[in-house]
């Protein structure tokens, strides 16, 4: 038999538009697709407990995506490279192909194994596919690459339109007899006792099908809302396609294209559809940044902030991660995340502006609260969402703009539907009242079934001398 053909599936699971796939069936050789659950090799790319639930359900629907075009998704535990000798050697392979990916530890095995492969005269293949716009392909004249999301995306625009996706690959020669796999279920990727997820299926479905129905369901309605819709948590504006794209089941090269087809159908979208890819932008500008600046997953990208006097108050993260804070969009933010694995962006940004600010608490602790309970964790836009929101970032939100959480509340929940439903307890308070519960009198908390201090806590930190103290604290460093 000719020399078989590996597929190793990563962050692009999905059989539409995806060049690496599509290559390699082109060769006509015999294909094993294969994933690889890889909790041995260190670094920053363990999947946190929501994404571990996401993934499970994302790899099911992919064997069927594979069963479909006649063949099976074989899976794998273990350290990638020594799965994929291994398997080299099982099913005598002389190619492995893959799509790119652009943390820092994946480039740094991409590396690794385009040596040792290349060695044992083994072509290792990298694809892109998760991107729009290719690290490297959009730069500034000076030939250095962007810190400043503007100039950056209007760059994108200029660039050429990315291509249209590609159909799935027709007439894959499968191998017959492919090394034997392991079974999902013994990975144990599902929470159990407690089974905290049972809640999620009916929000979410994991899966290239349930990818384009969002997406479709998207640009079929709550599109129309987008531009100023999608900064109130409420009104269900935005497309909740984050989780999606991070496990590569959809390309944002198909996200472009439909959504761009509806401007092109329905001028009157145009707006509202050109706001939605800036923020398809903000994932791209993340990925390129990580790709240039790998530290900043772990460091400020603003050196001044490596002096920075972090305090860390164990007793306060853990109020700040339970929804105990005392303030009603902070708590309503961090339960939304523990029930349903996903925070509205608005929120995101106010629950980390009063982390790093109010409680002055390393972003990274937050990053890494982040990775573990949103199902659509990612370390570009996760590392990159803390530090603009920390003030450390490229192009951050300035230090001195710390959100005052009551404000917000009132400016982007003001009827309080998103604090009515993620915090029960102040439900029947007055909408005047409910983002200050300490500010009603004490008939009115009466009235509303609260009594604070037992069903709902006194703020944790008082607002104004936490602002102050995160003020002087960055009056530290920053002379
Ligand atoms: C502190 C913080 C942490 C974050 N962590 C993550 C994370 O781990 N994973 C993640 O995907 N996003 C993260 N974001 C960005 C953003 O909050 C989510 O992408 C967005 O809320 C997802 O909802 P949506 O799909 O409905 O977004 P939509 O508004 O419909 O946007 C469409 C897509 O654009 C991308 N996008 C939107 N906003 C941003 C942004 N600010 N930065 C980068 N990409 C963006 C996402 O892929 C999103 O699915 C974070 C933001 C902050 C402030």
């Amino acid at each position: 038999m000719a020399n078989t053909i590996i597929y190793w599936f990563r962050q692009d699971l999905r059989v539409q538009d995806l060049p690496g796939l599509l290559a390699a069936a082109a060769t006509g050789k015999p294909l094993v697709a294969c994933f690889i659950l890889d909790d041995e090799t260190p670094g920053e790319h363990r999947p946190g407990a929501a994404s571990r639930w996401w993934l499970h359900h994302s790899l099911l629907s992919l064997q069927d995506e594979l069963r479909g075009l006649g063949g099976e998704l074989l899976l794998r535990r273990g350290s990638a490279p020594q799965v994929l000798e291994e398997l080299v050697g099982a099913c005598d392979a002389d190619a492995i192909h893959c799509s790119r990916q652009y943390e820092p530890w994946a480039g740094a095995l991409e590396q690794q194994l385009h040596s040792t492969l290349a060695s044992r005269q083994i072509d290792f293949k990298r694809y892109p596919g998760s991107l729009l716009f290719e690290p490297g392909q959009v730069m500034t004249q000076a030939e250095a690459p962007f810190k400043i999301f503007t100039p950056f995306w209007r760059q994108c625009l200029r660039s050429s339109e990315p291509r249209r996706p590609q159909p799935p690959p027709v007439d894959i020669n499968w191998h017959p007899t492919p090394p034997r796999g392991e079974s999902l279920l013994d990975w144990g990727l599902l929470p159990r006792d407690p089974d905290w997820a049972s809640q999620w299926p009916p929000l979410w479905s994991p899966g290239s099908t349930g990818a384009a129905e969002r997406l479709a369901t998207f640009l079929a309605g709550p599109v129309a809302d987008y531009s100023e819709g999608r900064n109130h948590p409420a009104r269900g504006a935005t497309s909740r396609l984050s989780a999606h794209l991070h496990f590569g089941e959809i390309s944002p090269r198909a996200v472009w294209h439909a959504a761009r087809g509806l401007a092109h159908a329905d001028p009157d979208r145009k707006e509202q559809v050109d706001k939605f890819l800036s923020e398809l932008g903000w994932r791209e500008f993340s990925h390129h940044l990580m790709y240039h600046f790998p530290h900043i997953v772990e460091q400020p990208f603003k050196e001044p902030f490596q002096a920075f006097p972090w305090l860390g108050n164990e007793t306060a993260l853990r109020a700040w991660q339970r929804g105990l804070t005392g303030y009603p969009i902070v708590d309503a933010g961090m339960r939304e995340l523990w029930h349903t694995g996903y925070m509205h962006n608005r929120v995101r940004m106010v629950v980390a502006s009063f982390l790093t600010k109010h409680l002055l608490t390393h972003w990274r602790t937050g990053a890494r609260w982040f990775h573990d309970t949103l199902v659509d964790a990612d370390l570009a836009n996760n590392s990159c969402g803390w530090q603009w929101v920390a003030g450390s970032g490229a192009d951050a939100s300035p230090y001195f703009r710390i959100f005052n959480p009551v404000t917000q509340g009132e400016k982007f929940d003001a009827q309080g539907d998103y604090v009515r439903r993620w915090v029960p307890e102040l439900a029947e308070l007055p909408d005047r009242y409910l983002h200050k519960p300490w500010e009603a009198p004490a008939d009115v908390l009466a009235r509303a079934g609260v009594a604070l201090g037992d069903d709902y806590p006194a703020p944790i930190v008082e607002h104004k001398a936490a602002r102050e103290a995160a003020l002087a604290a960055y009056g530290s460093i920053k002379g």
